[in-house]
């Protein structure tokens, strides 16, 4: 059997050749080939033509004998691999040899987790992947509402909505997604998907719009890095339970204007580690949005000390707080009320 192997996944497996300035600690594993769904933003998706078969985002996915891989698992030559999270195309049959492919990797690597992230249509096929030995699985919802689900997804909204907090209810701390930042949200759609999705008991993966050849959104924009840096504040802030998504303000169309404190709290409790790559433990997705050289959506790795003063200086300068307002604060003052 033939599976695809995330480039940086067959550098560590010791699989492929070349250099990488940080490597995947997940080793990321696609299977299936071309999905049924028509996705606008997915090289996968039955609507695009990339002209290749090997791109998930911006990365690219040698073919490998899946014995192979499991062999290199099993001997795992650098040490780095944490989990493996298989990424399922939607294709007839593709279960089956999912549910078999974890089966596997457990027998030859019973200490590392294994997740799974894949379009279940019901509870049934969750709870087969779990049973398989995956610990957790990711059914990917993307969009942030329902408004931009139906621009750019098929499916229902509301179904995978509602199958992920009721498999989240029977399975917790077992279920997540992922959600793509700017895929036409406002901040307040995605703070509100934040919050319900952290209210159902959901883990999520942040991941950004990454516009590809071939696909119905090759010509739209990748979201602003400040854009991208304001979702993470806000996920960070929703997930740690600092804050709701009600109590920060907007902008008519939508936009961030103010969180819940002034700036200079908020700051306090935002880590480095807000703007590293969120999903499943040990999952950093190196370069899965972005190009070597860029400045990360997702940092793959602990931030330096001025990337982290850059990072939130890009997610003060979309505030509409002024020094006054942090002063009066500071001074022990009440700078805002709402
Ligand atoms: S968060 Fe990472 S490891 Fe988890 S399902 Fe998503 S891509 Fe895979």
């Amino acid at each position: 059997m033939k599976i695809r192997l995330s480039a940086g996944s067959a550098l560590v497996l010791g699989l492929g050749h070349g250099r990488c300035d940080v490597l995947p600690t997940t080793a990321y594993v696609m299977c299936g080939d071309r999905c049924v769904r028509s996705c606008a933003f997915c090289s996968q998706s039955r609507a695009s033509h990339p002209g290749r078969d090997d791109l998930l985002s911006r990365v690219t996915w040698p073919e490998h004998d899946a014995n192979t891989v499991l062999q290199a698992l099993e001997a795992d030559v650098s040490g780095r691999v944490r989990r493996v999270c298989l990424q399922v195309v939607d294709a007839p049959g593709v279960l089956e040899t999912v549910h078999r492919l974890v089966k596997s990797i457990r027998s030859v690597r019973p200490d590392l987790p294994v997740c799974v992230s894949a379009s279940a249509y019901g509870m049934a096929e969750v709870q087969i992947l779990l049973e398989s030995g995956a610990d957790r699985v990711s059914l990917p919802i993307d969009a942030a509402s329902e408004r931009v689900y139906r621009l750019c997804k098929s499916g229902s909204y509301t179904r995978t909505v509602r199958l992920l907090a009721d498999a989240a209810r029977a399975f917790p701390g077992r279920i997540a997604t992922h959600i793509i930042v700017g895929l036409g949200e406002t901040e307040h759609e995605l703070a509100l998907c934040f919050q319900h999705m952290t209210d159902a008991g959901v883990g999520m993966g942040l991941f950004a719009f990454t516009p590809i050849r071939g696909t119905s959104m090759q010509h739209a924009s990748a979201p602003g890095l400040s854009t991208y840096r304001v979702a993470q504040v806000m996920f960070y802030l929703i997930t740690r339970g600092y804050a709701r998504a009600d109590e920060f303000q907007y902008s008519q169309d939508g936009s961030i204007r103010m969180f819940h404190r002034p700036w200079n709290e908020i700051r306090m409790l935002i880590p480095p580690r807000a703007f590293e790559t969120s999903g499943c433990p040990d999952c950093n997705r190196p370069y899965y949005n972005e190009r070597p050289g860029d400045v990360p959506y997702n940092y793959p790795r602990p931030l330096g000390e001025d990337e982290y003063k850059e990072a939130l200086g890009l997610v003060y300068s979309r505030l509409e707080e002024d020094e006054d307002a942090n002063a009066l604060e500071a001074s022990g003052g009440r700078c805002r009320t709402r």
